[in-house]
């Protein structure tokens, strides 16, 4: 499952992306640009906007679409995953800024690119190849798991 999200729901794009999602999310994407994914790259679009949807190719069924009603990110996400009953885990998997699948690299390698404490008490570092970022599982981590936690208890 693949998605593609305007420019008003980025922090619910990224939160899908810490589940594992793919999630295309493009600054000053217009609305043709954003169908234009939709369709092609067969991506479910994401969207606050209720114009956007009313247009003909949307009406044809042929791009699936989410009309995303709350302002906060719980609703969000709870509105996501009980429209198409996607898993809501942790999963480090895609960089949270580009959507590039991470690969994993060896502790040595990071030795003078992470903080002291982090490369101390982290056993497991993941790359980006896109832009150079690291991850590790630390207290961000802990805090996705807290919230995707909470919609669990509240849907089961
Ligand atoms: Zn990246």
């Amino acid at each position: 499952m693949k998605f593609v999200a305007d420019i008003m729901v980025g922090k619910l794009a990224k939160y899908l992306r810490m589940a594992g999602y793919d999630v295309k999310y493009i600054n000053n994407i217009t609305d043709e640009e954003l169908t234009r994914i939709a369709k092609n790259e067969k991506r479910i679009l994401l969207t606050r906007d209720s114009l956007l949807l009313m247009k003909k190719e949307f009406k044809n069924e042929h791009i699936k679409a989410i009309l995303i009603k709350g302002d906060n990110l719980i609703e969000q996400l709870e509105q996501v995953k009980s429209e198409l009953g996607i898993r809501l885990k942790p999963n480090l998997v895609r960089c949270l800024k580009c959507n590039q699948i991470l690969t994993s690299v060896d502790k040595k390698e990071v030795k003078d690119r992470v903080p002291p404490y982090v490369y101390a008490t982290q056993q497991n570092f993941l790359y980006c190849k896109n832009c150079s970022q690291y991850y590790w599982r630390g207290t961000h981590y802990d805090n996705i798991k807290d919230i995707f936690q909470k919609i669990r208890e509240k849907h089961n």
